[in-house]
């Protein structure tokens, strides 16, 4: 089946987050808490993909107060954190959401995201995934993790389900309630 006939099922994207949401990096202060950096275009296709009835989800392995604030902001429907067994989380995520795995999409970027792909309608890598999880992704990003990437397969998701035109106009109108 094409990227784009699995895109249209979906309505729920999980992400992870390092080298997915961030671009790997992180700054470890001597009492051990971490300093990522988001970027601010995800966060804007999180809140398109919202606009266009999607909801949103994160599974990671690590675990931080910033995230929790990070999920807050956009609002996020699942967090899932300190997880070892993505696909586990992804079967009470289905459960809970009452979605089928058809609905669901995943962008990830490293072998803790492997089986988990395997498992969801949509797969995605970001552009500088380990080569394991671009093969075995439906579509790959052309932009690296923590740079784009997943505002690019949430614009492939909107795309492909013909919302684009509609879902800009209701952001504008978002920007402008925000406003007033
Ligand atoms: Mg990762």
């Amino acid at each position: 089946m094409k990227a784009e006939d699995r895109a249209k099922k979906i309505k729920m994207i999980l992400m992870d987050v390092d080298g997915t949401l961030t671009d790997g990096s992180l700054l470890v202060f001597p009492d051990g808490e971490e300093l990522k950096t988001y970027d601010v275009k995800d966060g804007t296709g999180i809140l398109l993909a919202h606009l266009a009835g999607i909801q949103s989800g994160i599974i990671t392995g690590k675990r931080s107060k910033a995230l929790e604030k990070r999920a807050e902001t956009l609002r996020i429907t699942e967090l899932h954190q300190g997880i070892l067994d993505k696909k586990e989380s992804l079967q009470q995520i289905l459960k809970k959401q009452n979605f089928q795995k058809e609905e669901v999409a995943y962008i990830g970027d490293d072998l803790g995201d492997l089986e988990v792909i395997k498992e969801v309608g949509l797969a995605g890598a970001v552009g500088d995934a380990h080569h394991a999880i671009k093969k075995h992704s439906h579509f790959v990003c052309s932009q690296p993790g923590g740079k784009g990437a997943v505002r690019e397969f949430i614009e492939f998701i909107i795309t492909s389900q013909k919302l684009w035109p509609e879902i800009k106009k209701r952001y504008f109108e978002f920007l402008e309630r925000r406003k007033g």
